[in-house]
């Protein structure tokens, strides 16, 4: 349920974008960060269908792109940056992140100086880009 409530507001994103700029066709790009859980076929699926009910209603063109994001993360303290797919995580481990990103600070160290002071990059949250 989560998924069509996020693709709702993605779409509401882009019919606004719309009405202020007065413009009729969109090329967009959802790009969904690796740390946010999310179903991704689920997501597709609801953002087609919401596309095609919000294309009749307003007129409008969308042309829609999905793409994933990698996660990347740097280190406060040495600066070294690395991602998920660099570090061995343990599955549960993996999936605890995906789950709620916040615990990734308990479960990883910087791969070159063990710190786990580090800050997330990229591969958080979703937007939509206009292209
Ligand atoms: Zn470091």
């Amino acid at each position: 349920m989560h998924e069509w409530a996020l693709a709702e507001s993605i779409i509401l994103t882009i019919v606004n974008e719309a009405k202020k700029g007065g413009r009729y066709s969109f090329d967009t790009e959802v790009v969904v960060g690796e740390l946010q859980s999310i179903d991704f076929e689920t997501l597709e699926y609801a953002l087609r269908e919401l596309k095609t009910i919000a294309e009749q209603e307003h007129n409008i063109s969308i042309k829609l792109k999905i793409s994933r994001e990698r996660a990347q993360f740097k280190c406060s303290r040495c600066g070294f940056t690395w991602r998920l797919a660099d570090i061995e995580l343990a599955d549960d481990m993996k999936e605890a992140v995906h789950f709620v990103p916040e615990v990734i600070h308990s479960y990883m160290q910087c791969p070159r100086c063990k710190s786990h002071d580090f800050e997330i990059v990229s591969g958080r949250g979703v937007y939509v880009r206009f292209i």
